[in-house]
């Protein structure tokens, strides 16, 4: 068996806008069939710029796009089998919802009876069947985010791309479109590349998470990987929350050279009197701040290490979930312990 080109393939691709904006520096990343991959970073990272170069909007300075093997880096956008999915929606607000998803096929000539069909077709996966005769302007932010979908679905494309789709919603409602998005992805097949700035958003969707930080990859991987084992500082900082041990506190406390990560999550608390569980790494500090947020409260720890300027306060995240000891109090003093495997190196020693 031969094994299927990528749907996106980008070698050494870079972009330089007029002015010296480097917006991208040589980015190497392949994109699988049916795959569902976000692009996160902070904003001004590149990530609407290596979107526009897939869909071809947007000419790489050097380097090459391709689409199934096919080299598209000179292409118009309407000889790539992409479609894009853009910030705010974009729709036609004269024209009813049916006809705003029938339009890319009335544009590629499909004949009436069929177009109608597939345009309800496309409504209908994104529930919105029911609605095909309203205007735009008659809609939620949901639904108008949905008939964008619907109109992105309806030619069939086999490459999605979604630039921050969901950034106009109020949160409950991004959760529900996030779980909707999944579940279109799954059902209809297609590669899906979702831009966004928004950590949560990129670990609940993505099946590959690609971190930008100034035009540069920091890392590539599963949702997991990730967050547990962060490649970089900047990854460990911006993808959750981290705490990190520059190299004079991960000397001190772990005994460790280099610069490491601890997650909140992982740090337990007990009294400072008391025996932290065997095989775990601990230090004793005094609790300077809490912070309840309904099911977990996080507690800032300054730790007892009068030779530790910097980082010598730790985050710890308590789940409140009524089996545990209680959260302490501000100016507590307590004991904070962690298994050594969650200590994370971050950055070459
Ligand atoms: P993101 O989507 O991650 O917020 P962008 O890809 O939009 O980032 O932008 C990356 C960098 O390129 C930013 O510094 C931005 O100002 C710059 N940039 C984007 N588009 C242009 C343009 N058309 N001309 C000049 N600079 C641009
Ligand atoms: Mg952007």
């Amino acid at each position: 068996m031969t094994e299927r080109p990528p749907a996106i393939s980008l070698r050494g691709v870079r972009k330089e806008f007029p002015g010296g904006v480097v917006a991208v520096h040589g980015l190497d990343l392949d994109i699988a069939d049916g795959e569902f991959v976000t692009l996160l970073g902070p904003s001004g990272s590149g990530k609407t710029t290596v979107l526009r170069m897939i869909a071809g909007f947007e000419r790489p300075t050097s380097g090459t796009v391709s689409l199934r093997g096919r080299d598209v880096t000179a292409a118009p956008p309407f000889e790539r089998d992409v479609h894009t999915v853009f910030q705010d929606y974009a729709l036609f607000p004269h024209m009813s919802v049916r006809r705003n998803v029938e339009y890319p096929l009335r544009i590629a000539k499909v004949p009436r009876a069929q177009r109608r069909e597939r345009a309800m077709e496309a409504l209908a996966t994104v529930r919105l069947d029911g609605m095909a005769d309203r205007s735009p302007t008659a809609l939620s932010g949901g639904q108008r985010q949905r008939v964008a979908l619907a109109r992105a679905l309806v030619g069939r494309p086999s490459v999605l791309l979604l630039d921050e789709p969901l950034g106009a919603l109020d949160l409950k409602l991004r959760e529900q479109m996030q779980v909707e998005l999944q579940q279109i992805q799954r059902a209809a097949g297609i590669t899906f590349v979702l831009v966004t700035h928004d950590q949560d958003e990129a670990l609940t969707l993505a099946d590959r998470i690609v971190v930008f930080d100034a035009g540069r990859v920091e890392q590539v991987g599963p949702a997991r990987e990730v967050y547990e084992r962060p490649a970089t500082p900047f990854v460990a900082g911006f993808v959750g929350t981290s705490n990190l041990l520059r190299p004079d506190a991960a000397h001190a406390l772990l005994g460790r050279d280099g610069t490491w990560s601890v997650r909140p999550e992982k740090i337990g608390l007990t009294g400072p009197a008391d025996d932290p569980p065997p095989d775990t790494t601990t230090a004793v500090g005094t609790v300077s701040e809490i912070v309840y947020t309904g099911a977990t409260t996080r507690c800032l720890v300054a730790l007892d290490a009068p030779d530790l300027a910097e980082a010598a306060r730790l985050t710890v995240l308590l789940v409140n979930d009524g089996h545990r000891r209680q959260a302490p109090e501000r100016g507590e003093s307590v004991r904070l312990f962690w298994r050594p495997e969650h200590e994370i190196p971050v950055a070459a020693l």
